[in-house]
């Protein structure tokens, strides 16, 4: 079997013939000659119809799926046309190209696709091609995506922030949590009442006022945007930001007291006790369970802020707004007699969002709880494959990539 039966019955177009392939001087590539079939006219690439021919111009070298180990090249004179339609002489639109790019649409596809397993420096490596090469084909994939996605209805959405690099740079994330739909939405720089009303531009009035639940942290911007943009809808405030804002808090106490204790020259009891007091106690192996029981017997604000934020968990297990709403009155009143400033300030703004956090019982049903987490630790992860590339625009491709369950371009056939 030959290489152009091959090609012709997985890559033809209409219009266009494979003349022959060869090896090219180093025998490390193939390169296939292309021609326009005779007769068919050029195609006009700014209205998409035929049109005279005009002039050639030098032979183009379209990149193709690497077979066998070698290279594939596609050599290509592209016409131009005198369109009249258009008014202007033109480069002729080939099927196989986007017309920008030195890669050809299917092996932009392909890469993309190992794109979403491997980080991009990886796949470039893996297919003997450039990083520079992968992002075109991740651009290529996801711009396409994004002009040809539905939105339809949105009945849920949870807006979230996270941070990419050093010096508080964030990103504003916001996904669709509908129960049988979840996905990233939108991706937005910085996390300003701008950014996120950003979200709001490109859905449109008429999709944000059906929204029925907005899931966010306590971030007062989002806050401002939601009440402006979604009155309608019952907003929660998240178990998860919750969650985390209180692990932060402990945090701070635990780096404060162990830098007292160290300055004092006192036992370091607090050393390597990080992770020990982050993690939930049933989550701990028997010898950190020891650890943490020997703790527990200093008086120290630390171990102080650890029981109350075990005994916080507690809420999580109310149905009842109602009994939520009455713990959460108890709690806050406990934690405000501490004297420990951070979790006096975690109760104070328990306290100022109590109907949002209320909100989370009243909506337990009908939300599929735990799906932002799930959200924000994919997201961190594909962060993290784009590692080096810490740019917005290599993560907000490599987000709508990861998260944004995007439709690819048609393909002439499947390269598994
Ligand atoms: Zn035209």
């Amino acid at each position: 079997m030959e290489l152009i039966t091959i090609l012709n019955r997985c890559h033809r177009f209409r219009g266009f013939v494979y003349q022959h392939a060869y090896f090219s001087a180093d025998k490390k590539s193939i390169e296939v000659a292309v021609r326009p079939r005779k007769g068919s006219a050029a195609v006009c690439s700014r209205c998409h119809l035929p049109a005279p021919g005009y002039d050639q111009l030098a032979e183009r070298r379209f990149e193709f799926i690497p077979l066998w180990g070698f290279l594939v090249f596609l050599l290509y004179t592209m016409r131009r046309v005198d369109c009249r339609r258009c008014g202007i002489v033109a480069v002729e639109e080939v099927p196989w190209g986007d017309g920008k790019r030195t890669l050809t649409k299917a092996y932009m596809l392909f890469l993309a696709r190992w794109a979403r397993r491997l980080s991009w420096k990886e796949t470039a490596e893996a297919f003997r091609t450039s990083w520079d090469k992968v992002f075109d084909a991740v651009e290529h994939v996801v711009t396409f995506g994004l002009e040809h996605r539905v939105l339809g209805q949105i009945d849920a959405i949870g807006v979230d922030e996270i941070q990419y690099a050093k010096g508080h740079k964030y990103l504003t994330l916001v996904y669709q949590i509908d129960l049988d739909v979840t996905r990233l939405l939108w991706v937005g720089r910085e996390r300003t009442i701008e950014s996120f009303r950003g979200f709001f531009a490109v859905i449109g009035d008429e999709l944000a006022s059906k929204i029925v639940f907005v899931c966010s942290d306590m971030w007062e911007p989002y806050l401002k945007v939601i009440r402006e943009k979604c009155s309608e809808a019952l907003h929660i405030l998240d178990r998860f930001h919750i969650v985390a804002k209180m692990n932060k808090a402990l945090d701070e106490v635990r780096a404060g007291e162990s830098r007292r204790i160290a300055s004092e020259g006192g036992v370091p009891v607090l050393k390597k006790s990080r992770w020990l007091l982050l993690k939930r106690e049933e989550n701990l192996k028997t010898e950190q369970r020891f650890r943490i029981r020997d703790l527990l017997r200093y008086n120290l604000k630390t171990v102080r802020a650890y029981l109350l934020k075990e005994a916080f968990q507690q809420l999580w297990d109310y149905s009842s707004p109602a009994w939520a709403g009455k713990f959460l009155n108890d709690w806050c009143r406990q934690v405000m007699r501490s004297r420990i400033e951070p979790m006096k300030k975690i109760a104070r703004s328990l306290r100022e969002h109590r109907e949002l956090i209320l909100n989370y019982f009243r909506a337990q049903k009908l939300l599929s709880s735990g799906v932002v987490e799930g959200l924000n630790n994919k997201a961190k992860v594909t962060m993290r494959k784009s590692y080096g590339f810490r740019t917005f625009r290599c993560l907000e491709l490599s987000l709508y990539h990861s998260l944004g369950k995007l439709p690819e371009p048609e393909s002439t056939h499947e390269f598994f």
